[in-house]
């Protein structure tokens, strides 16, 4: 068991970002302890929420980004060796705590999605099974996003019963939009499930100079919006993206306020 989930850790620090970290040294030591600043004490009437995935596996940079003195939004993967753990401290952390959801991929291998994935070859019942128990096995989850899914994220079927789900538990749903056919949106609207969509990968190359390039696209986002939501992962690049964010924060905080995913719902706060 014990080297079966080693394994499954491998394969998803592998599956999640191939490049290896460069030496970036450095970094500025010591500035992580300031309290988690409240959503509602802008700089300016715009406003960010930073959603970091793949938690639940002990991976790279977890205690790093959950320590950060920035509300986030903690994606963590159902049934792994440290989801209740990740959850918890994301909570305590004054974080919110999503349930990241492995669906079937059009490519790679079975073992990246992890335990208790919903497929598509799943009945409808077995999909809502899942579902169910992957929501109980997130201790405070108040929303969902999908890990992978590029086939299940655009399969009509799957898709409503995992919505119908989230509906019946009152979570929302937030779409990646790793998937250009994703019927999410779609599906989620007929049923009245709240869908947020992303719209910046912070980490997609595994460098502290990207990571910072594109903190900088969010500013050129807000240009013409007044929210912009953008995506990281613990993992290979966990604590690349950790630092990063660390380092960029006092200055990112005179350009925008710093949410929580759940602050952009419809009816909500
Ligand atoms: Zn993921």
């Amino acid at each position: 068991m014990k080297k079966k989930r080693h394994r499954m850790k491998w394969a998803l620090a592998a599956s999640l970002l191939l490049a290896l970290l460069p030496g970036w040294g450095g970094g500025m030591p010591g500035a992580t302890t300031v309290a988690v600043k409240a959503a509602d004490d802008p700089a300016t009437g715009k406003q960010v929420a930073i959603v970091i995935d793949d938690f639940g596996n002990n991976m790279g940079g977890t205690e790093l980004i959950l320590g950060l003195p920035i509300p986030l939004t903690a994606a963590v993967m159902p049934f792994m060796p440290t989801t209740e753990r990740d959850a918890e401290m994301a909570h305590k952390a004054g974080h919110d705590v999503i349930v990241h959801m492995p669906m079937e991929p059009l490519r790679g291998k079975r073992s990246w999605l992890g335990p208790g994935a919903v497929m598509t070859d799943q009945t409808d019942e077995q999909i809502r099974d899942t579902v169910g128990k992957a929501i109980d096995s997130v201790p405070h989850a108040i929303g969902m996003n999908n890990h992978m899914g590029s086939k299940a994220t655009s399969d009509p079927r799957v898709m409503r019963i995992v919505l119908e789900v989230c509906k019946e538990r009152g979570l929302f749903f937030f779409d990646s939009r790793t998937n250009y056919r994703s019927v999410i949106g779609q599906i989620g609207a007929e049923l009245g499930v709240p869908v947020v969509e992303n719209h910046i990968f912070l980490d997609d190359i595994a460098s502290q100079a990207h990571v910072k390039k594109q903190l900088r696209k969010i500013v050129a986002h807000l240009s013409g919006e007044e929210r912009c939501v953008a995506i990281g992962h613990v993992g290979i690049t966990g604590k690349n993206t950790g630092e990063a964010l660390r380092d960029s924060i006092p200055e990112l905080q005179k350009q925008f306020t710093f949410v929580k995913l759940a602050t952009f719902l419809p009816n909500v706060q």
